[in-house]
């Protein structure tokens, strides 16, 4: 990685500019090129420095220079439908771009999709339904905001003092990596109690809900697809499981909202988190397409039920890196270096 999560964002203007020809040289042989990228929170500039969990939530405003950025040079910006008509066409320079918020928290409502607006462009929310439904706790959020909030916790009986962000982060990537390897709601609702944490508003500050859901549903700027009922990781899934996840979050949006809900978002999206089982339980479910995050672009022939998207994490802030994706130089590194 050239980039570091405490540098302002760099201004390097022009190297973006020395990759983008190579991207379009490939274009006059492959047709279409479409980039699927994916993110979770976004937070302005001043706040992000502060997160102990940044490197989940966007840059606000490297995010509008992006979509800036994507408009001048040539990109269309659409939903997951327009990308899947435009990929089935493989028109030779057609280049498009789509961005989905997987998991979806307030700030999708109350940040991302605002910025969208203003850009006149369209964004994806992948919901998983027991965010809305109060049904799956915020742990990792609800963490993130005592650490943040506070300037010591209790963990598992030991008092941890965190007063400056440096601290909050390593704390925030200790607990995390514990929870993570345990049972990670029965972890926070321990942490919860040892420390005065009200879970169920922790929730409601986090949560997208349904009321704000209903409020976009008939944006034409605002595509609702699913991503599960509570998360979880689809191929550690029995197959009535699986499809109980997959199905049941499409169902709740179709019955909550009205709403079509065509599209899928594997939780996790790697190879080991979802494989050839699973996609075909995705089609089955009565879903159009299912994605993944393993990196690469989206031509002409691509089987829509493992499409691939670049996840954006809070460490890009360059639109340089952006242009590698949108190349496919970052999707071809990552299958030589086996990150897929
Ligand atoms: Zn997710």
């Amino acid at each position: 990685m050239v980039t570091s999560t405490t540098a302002p964002p760099a201004r390097r203007p022009g190297a973006e500019n020395l990759v983008r020809p190579v991207g379009a040289l490939v274009d006059t042989v492959l047709g279409s090129r479409g980039c699927l990228f994916t993110f979770h929170r976004v937070a302005a500039p001043d706040r992000w420095e502060t997160l102990p969990n940044r490197n989940f939530y966007l840059d606000l405003a490297f995010m509008d220079r992006l979509l800036g950025y994507l408009k001048r040079t040539g990109w269309s910006i659409v939903t997951i439908e327009e990308a899947m008509r435009r990929t089935r066409r493989g028109t030779a320079g057609d280049r498009f771009v789509n961005f989905s918020v997987d998991d979806c928290y307030r700030d999708t409502f109350e940040e991302v999709i605002p910025l969208f607006r203003r850009h006149g462009v369209p964004v994806t929310l992948f919901v998983t339904t027991g965010i809305p439904d109060g049904t799956l706790p915020m742990c990792w959020a609800g963490l993130e905001d005592t650490l943040l909030n506070n300037d010591r916790v209790v963990v598992r009986g030991e008092t941890i003092a965190v007063p400056t962000s440096e601290a909050k982060r390593a704390a925030y990537d200790r607990i995390a990596a514990a929870w993570d390897q345990d049972t990670p709601e029965l972890r926070y609702a321990e942490f919860c109690a040892d420390n005065g944490v009200d879970a169920d508003a922790m929730d409601r500050k986090h949560a997208i809900s349904w009321d704000m859901l209903e409020a976009v549903r008939n944006d034409p700027l605002v595509e609702i697809g699913g991503h599960t009922v509570a998360h979880r990781r689809i191929s550690s899934l029995s197959a009535a499981e699986a499809f109980a996840e997959i199905d049941g979050c499409r169902k709740r949006l179709q019955g909550r909202l009205g709403v079509a809900a065509d599209h899928f978002a594997f939780p996790y999206g790697r190879s080991g988190d979802c494989g050839p089982r699973d996609f075909d339980i995705v089609r089955e479910a009565g879903f159009k397409s299912g994605a993944t995050t393993r990196k690469g672009l989206v031509r002409h022939g691509q089987d829509v039920f493992r499409l691939p998207r670049v996840t954006l994490g809070g460490a890009q802030r360059h639109l340089a890196l952006a242009e590698l994706h949108l190349t496919g130089v970052s999707g071809v590194a990552a299958r030589v270096l086996g990150r897929v």
